[in-house]
């Protein structure tokens, strides 16, 4: 199972918290006050990240 790490920048403001609960690293520091997504193929849909955004800015979906 594959997973895809979608983000809606326009909600996202570069708290970071996707990137410090992602158990794979799936994030790097964010840049210019959004986040970015290093590593989508380390997904494993654990959704700590979507759950973490206080915003409502990820969605995880397989893929
Ligand atoms: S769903 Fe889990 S493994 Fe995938 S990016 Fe989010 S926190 Fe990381
Ligand atoms: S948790 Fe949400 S608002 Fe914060 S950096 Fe990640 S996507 Fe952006």
């Amino acid at each position: 199972m594959t997973y895809k790490i979608t983000v809606d920048f326009s909600k996202c403001d570069g708290d970071a918290a996707c990137r410090d609960v992602c158990p794979q690293e799936c994030y790097a520091d964010p840049v210019d006050g959004k986040t970015v997504i290093k590593k989508d193929y380390e997904c494993i849909g654990c959704e700590a990240c979507a759950n973490s955004c206080p915003n409502g800015a990820i969605k995880i979906t397989e893929e």
